[in-house]
């Protein structure tokens, strides 16, 4: 199913994880994650909880599966999606 939106809440522990499995939405960083410009519309490169971005032209289809997965690989559960 298509994803619309994907952001980071508060809390990450900057261990890499979702970056490792979808190299192409998460951008680790040496104290945050951000969504990676690339597939957001509007271009910011933050962890876009209070943006909430929606993910650009098909990023949403084809990304679904592998930013659902990073979701659930992250052991704060703060990767948020819908
Ligand atoms: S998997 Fe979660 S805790 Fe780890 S870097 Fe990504 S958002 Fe942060």
């Amino acid at each position: 199913m298509a994803m619309k939106r994907v952001w980071i809440e508060e809390g990450c522990i900057v261990c890499n994880a979702c970056e490792t499995t979808c190299p192409e939405v998460f951008n680790v960083t040496e104290d945050s994650c951000t969504i990676r410009a690339d597939v957001r519309e509007d271009g910011k490169d933050t962890t876009n909880l209070s943006e909430k971005s929606a993910l650009k032209g098909k990023f949403g289809d084809e990304l679904a599966d592998q930013i659902e997965e990073a979701a659930e690989g992250c052991p704060v559960e703060v990767i948020k999606f819908e």
